[in-house]
């Protein structure tokens, strides 16, 4: 039996072996927890600083159960864990956000239709199941709009982008598994996101609303607080909770969100774990989203999730961002991270650095480039 809240020295299972459960391990040891890392890897970022690891596919029946049988709450940087599985798990220790949620987010169908059942706007979209559905639903919502997987899908993998009736069949073709869902272009104005913590009492921290810019597809930059009007701020956050309360979450969620030209909020996704878009508050904040993360789960009181500083954080991605890195531990003021991946493949993410500055005294764009200097070019 697990006790909440969960006594120094408890062992917190992660699965996923990435940077999110590398940080989100951090952090836990610095709350006096131990980490025990469920991973496919031998070499993974989170195994190098925690307590133990199991390496093992997810699927593996006998692997989950030694795993669950040797920690005492069970939380996930890694999505894609299978449903069996996860029930699994959840039969033997609590398992924090609940399947349930895993479930909603693996699932964009799943995901879009749960958001909007709570009132939330979205893109508009259409589930697409045949050739014949695609053609009838971009009659329906038009010219560009983008085709993704369903499942299994980040970074921009598994989308396509169509603009003409002539890009139809190729994309059908290409995007694997299916269904797929076709959504409504969205000429945003700004990317945005908000991440929320939450405890088994209800109680909610949310961090200050943050603009992502993309290169690639991948998370480049992200710039804390947003510039956005205090109205815009206050309905992401407001649809932050929104989503984490109708998720009954205990854990932590990010919602990544468009703002279009006339300052709607769309939410596009969702992800109960630490984000990318969070990183900043290691930096810039008493409290990480990763000390959240852990203090939710653990059953411990939250935090408000209140920032000292505002902060640039700069994704450093492959073999580019690996090029800058001397720039990154030498520039004046730079706040370096690395992951500990053996290999730069091209688009994988290596290590970021954050820029803080006093707050109100975030630069506009030509002052990011200039703060950032030859990390920009990274
Ligand atoms: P996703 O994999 O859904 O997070 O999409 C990756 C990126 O593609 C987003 O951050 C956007 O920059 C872009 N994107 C995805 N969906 C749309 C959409 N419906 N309209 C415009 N841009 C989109």
């Amino acid at each position: 039996m697990t006790c909440f809240p969960l006594p120094a020295n408890a062992t917190i299972g992660l699965v996923g072996g990435g940077q999110l459960g590398r940080m989100s391990a951090l952090a836990a040891a610095r709350l006096g927890y131990r980490c025990h890392i469920l991973t496919r890897e031998t070499d993974s970022p989170a195994a190098q600083v925690a307590h133990a690891v199991t390496i093992s596919d997810y699927r593996d029946p006998a692997s989950l159960r030694a795993f669950a049988d040797a920690v005492d709450v069970i939380s996930f940087e890694f999505e894609n864990i299978s449903a069996e599985g996860l029930d699994l798990l959840a039969s033997i220790r609590p398992v924090r956000p609940a399947p349930s949620v895993l479930r909603i987010s693996q699932d964009r169908v799943d995901e879009k239709t749960f958001l909007n059942g709570a009132g939330i706007a979205t893109a508009p979209w259409m589930r697409i199941a045949s050739r014949q559905d695609l053609g009838d639903a971009v009659q329906r919502l038009g010219f560009p709009a983008v085709l993704k997987t369903t499942r299994l899908g980040y970074d921009g993998k598994g989308q396509a982008m169509l603009r003409s009736p002539d890009d139809l069949d190729a994309a059908w073709d290409r995007l694997d598994p299916k269904p797929l869902v076709l959504e409504g272009f969205i000429d945003f104005a700004r990317e945005i996101s908000v991440v929320v913590a939450r405890g088994a009492d209800g109680a909610m921290s949310v961090f200050d609303t943050v603009e992502n810019r993309h290169r690639n597809h991948i998370l480049d930059l992200t710039l804390a607080p947003a510039r956005i009007s205090a109205e815009t701020d206050q309905t992401a956050r407001s649809i932050g909770r929104r989503v984490a309360e109708a998720l009954d979450l205990i854990g932590l969620l990010a919602v990544e969100m468009f703002v279009d030209r006339e300052g709607k909020v769309l939410v596009n996704e969702i992800a109960p774990r630490p984000h990318n878009s969070g990183h900043w508050t290691i930096d810039a904040c008493p409290a990480s989203q990763f000390e959240l993360h852990i203090r939710a789960i653990a059953g411990l009181p939250l935090p408000p999730a209140v920032r000292h500083s505002d902060a640039v954080m700069k994704n450093l991605i492959g073999p580019e961002g690996m090029a800058v890195w001397p720039e990154a531990l030498s520039g004046a003021g730079l706040i370096p991270h690395l992951y500990g991946k053996a290999e730069a493949l091209p688009g994988r993410k290596m290590g970021h650095v954050t820029k803080l500055f006093p707050r109100g005294a975030l630069p506009g764009d030509f002052g990011v480039d200039a703060a950032l200097g030859k990390l920009a070019a990274g």
